[in-house]
């Protein structure tokens, strides 16, 4: 193909907010793994955290540290903390329609872990508001940036530890090679490894194996986030989230005998950890989730999406409980980047959830995820673009046929990625 300017490797949050920081001079290209509209950001629940005023820093640095068990670096927390309030502006800007008050003021809502209520919301689909906004922005204002759906990246091309663009794989079997003066790696978490995960099946991780077999440094792999309640259920396919805010809330977990065993605000990991410890001492698959202490009114409009999800499976929230159950939800872990979001590989970036840039330590904090996305995805773009340096280098010939069959290809990144996170968790990080 063409060269471009600037290849982004994933159509989320991350990728979309990256492309709009870009002028219009500079010629991008997007490719997604399937239709574009297939991202975890367009499943975000819960809200996006913001510095509320300036008196909140401390408290929301302190809260984000801990949950990450004090893991997390330092600079780049504070980085994000500060960054929030311009790019909620930002959005905003965009047209992202955030819950306010009858006043028009914002309103905000807390969760787990939270000490104090700091996230700006959209109904339970907050994800969906904010993406959705992104794309239409891109589409209405960006001529610049061309989007290819149902394209796959299947690998990086490079020349020592420079990046010189990807080679895709299209839904009709075929290759190609994209030459690009920068490479963005935005292709989200991990979730597509695991039987049970919140995520979209199609997050197999793959910038995370590309980085592997080129020795680009990856961080933390094996800080895995399960998330305490899903919904339970014995179909197969996607777990449905019953969103933190929900216990943020006033939402009960209860035990098989319909006592509550747990704080419901614990850090997300060891709320998982005390419902796993129930789960086996009750011989159990799931605990109860009880919603009915919000009220009707509350679940229906700051839940509606929840609330519609769980009549479909056969349970009204507003008068009984749901039984819920852990399930694999978000990758601290990924590839290395520094504060720009450089890897460490030249004219390589990564953004999002697939890079670890510390901001989250061994555990995020909920609701953070979005905005670090979106803080380190900008500061990207705009590294980039104050040290840019276009590529002469022509691409080497690639023998496309050391990608097939793809099956066995993705079956062979997954046991290494997983077979690492194992191995990590068994000898540790060091
Ligand atoms: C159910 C759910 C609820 C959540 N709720 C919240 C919340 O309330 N607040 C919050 O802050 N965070 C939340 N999160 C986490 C948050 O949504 C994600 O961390 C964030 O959206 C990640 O954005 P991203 O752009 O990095 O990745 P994604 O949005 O996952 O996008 C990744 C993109 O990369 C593409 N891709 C992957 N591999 C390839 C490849 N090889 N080639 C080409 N394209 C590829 C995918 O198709 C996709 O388009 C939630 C997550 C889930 C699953």
């Amino acid at each position: 193909m063409e060269k471009q300017d600037i290849v982004i490797v994933g159509s989320g949050c991350a990728g979309l907010f990256a492309a709009l920081q870009f002028p219009e001079d500079r010629k991008i290209l997007m490719i997604t793994k399937e239709i574009i509209e297939h991202s975890d950001s367009f499943l975000a629940q819960g809200g996006i955290c913001v510095l509320k005023t300036p008196e909140d820093y401390q408290s929301f640095f302190d809260d984000t540290l801990k949950a990450g068990h004090y893991e997390n670096r330092r600079e780049s927390v504070d980085i994000m903390i500060r960054s929030s309030r311009d790019t909620i502006q930002e959005l905003i800007g965009y047209g992202v329609d955030f819950a306010r008050a009858s006043d028009g003021t914002l309103l905000y809502t807390r969760e787990g872990a939270h000490s104090k209520p700091r996230i700006l919301y959209h109904e339970d689909e907050t994800g969906k508001e904010i993406t959705s906004c992104l794309l239409s922005q891109v589409r209405k204002n960006k001529p610049n940036v061309q989007i290819l759906e149902n394209t796959a990246m299947v690998d990086l091309v490079c020349t020592g530890n420079t990046c010189l663009g990807v080679v895709i794989r299209r839904s009709d079997g075929s290759y190609d090679t994209i030459p690009a003066d920068y490479t963005m790696l935005a292709c989200g978490g991990i979730g597509g490894l695991y039987t049970h995960s919140t995520n979209y099946p199609q997050l197999t991780g793959d910038g995370l194996a590309v980085c592997m077999e080129h020795d680009v440094a990856l961080e933390n792999i094996n800080y895995v986030q399960i998330h305490p309640t899903t919904l339970y259920t014995k179909k197969p396919g996607r777990s449905f989230l019953i969103s933190e805010s929900v216990r943020g809330e006033g939402a009960l977990l209860y035990n098989a005998k319909m006592e509550r065993f747990a704080n419901e605000l614990m850090p997300r990991d060891l709320l998982t950890a005390a419902i796993y410890q129930q789960m086996a001492k009750d011989g159990t698959e799931y605990v109860w989730e009880d919603l009915r202490p919000l009220g009707e009114e509350t679940i229906k409009t700051h839940f509606p999406n929840i609330y519609t999800k769980c009549l479909e499976e056969g349970y009204d929230v507003t008068k009984e409980c749901i039984p819920v159950t852990p399930a694999q939800h978000y990758f601290m872990g990924g590839i290395h980047v520094d504060e720009e979001s450089k890897t460490t590989m030249e004219h390589l970036y990564a953004i999002g959830e697939t890079a670890c840039n510390g901001v989250h330590g061994k555990n995020r904090l909920a609701s953070n995820s979005l905005l670090e996305s979106l803080v380190f995805a900008k500061r990207a773009a705009r590294h980039i673009l104050e040290h840019y340096e276009a590529l002469s280098t022509a691409l080497p010939a690639i023998d496309f046929s050391r990608y097939e069959p793809a099956e066995t290809l993705a079956q062979k990144r997954k046991e290494r990625i997983l077979g690492e996170i194992e191995r990590l968790n068994q000898h540790g990080n060091q």
